[in-house]
């Protein structure tokens, strides 16, 4: 095998630390901060950190997650260095997977969209869309195509949210017939609604409508077989009514179809 092989590979694991290290500290501080144990909440020393240490305060290990995305980012990395997308080649195509894995794991793990993730992914989606679009278009031509992808993204999305909402409240009226607290859970939640801007800013008008469709029904399939699941148990009434599904890593997957073709 040719040694070029180990660009991607280190690359890959360099991306994986900096998926880790965004989705350990941006969720709690909201900022690039020292990283501390989840464990006792002490700061653990950069280097304990970046070679994946555990805690010397109480002996925590570093999570399952952690290793996961290592192990993914590499991978990942070493497949798109083999098999580069044709819409962004390996550079561009590699940015948007470090952004893709930061948003999954932060919404897995928290339910939680964060608006400065957004904004930046909001830069780097007006730059994946305008340089797609550049092959076809002009300058001012490709910007405006991906300034209408993301636009129609976020306001399709948007109108899909406030018809969200008019479930959760029957939903919650529901639960307070059932006796149950109601718990103010939503649907889809309104950092989906940033979150398919981005997409769409990134894939441009109209492949973010392929991309949305392909997501809702990815997040659909999802719910039914989860449904089902819970209807061979014989628990739906009560649980299927407290279950909150997170829908962005369903749009990531949809939109990565499209941006990540060979
Ligand atoms: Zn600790």
């Amino acid at each position: 095998m040719d040694a070029a092989i180990l660009v991607p590979i280190v690359l890959g694991w360099v991306a994986g630390l900096f998926i880790n290290y965004a989705s350990d500290v941006l969720p709690r501080t909201r900022r690039f901060s020292q990283p501390t144990c989840s464990g006792c909440e002490a700061p653990l020393p950069w280097t304990d950190y970046l070679t994946l240490r555990a805690c010397r305060n109480c002996g925590k290990k570093r999570s399952l997650r952690t290793w996961l995305v290592q192990i993914l980012a590499v991978a990942s990395f070493v497949y798109f260095w083999l098999v580069p997308s044709k819409a962004l080649g390996f550079p561009l195509g590699a940015l948007v997977l470090v952004y893709f894995g930061i948003i999954t794991v932060i919404d897995l793990e928290h339910r939680l969209i964060l608006h400065p993730t957004s904004l930046a992914g909001a830069a780097l989606g007006l730059i994946v869309g305008t340089f797609i679009y550049s092959r076809k278009y002009e300058l001012l031509g490709s910007v405006g195509m991906s300034l209408l992808g993301g636009l129609a993204g976020f306001g399709i999305m948007f109108l899909l949210y406030q018809f969200g909402t008019l479930v959760a409240r029957f939903r919650a009226r529901k639960m307070q017939a059932a006796g149950q607290a109601d718990d103010e859970e939503e649907a889809l939640g309104g950092g989906d609604v940033y979150l398919t801007g981005v997409l769409g800013l990134m894939l441009g008008w109209p492949a973010i409508l392929a991309a949305l469709v392909y997501g809702v029904l990815l997040g659909g399939l999802a719910s039914i077989i989860f449904i089902v699941a819970l209807l061979v148990r014989r628990r739906y009434a009560s649980e299927a009514l407290m279950t909150f599904i997170p829908y962005g890593p369903y749009f990531i997957i949809g939109a990565s179809l499209l941006l990540f073709r060979p």
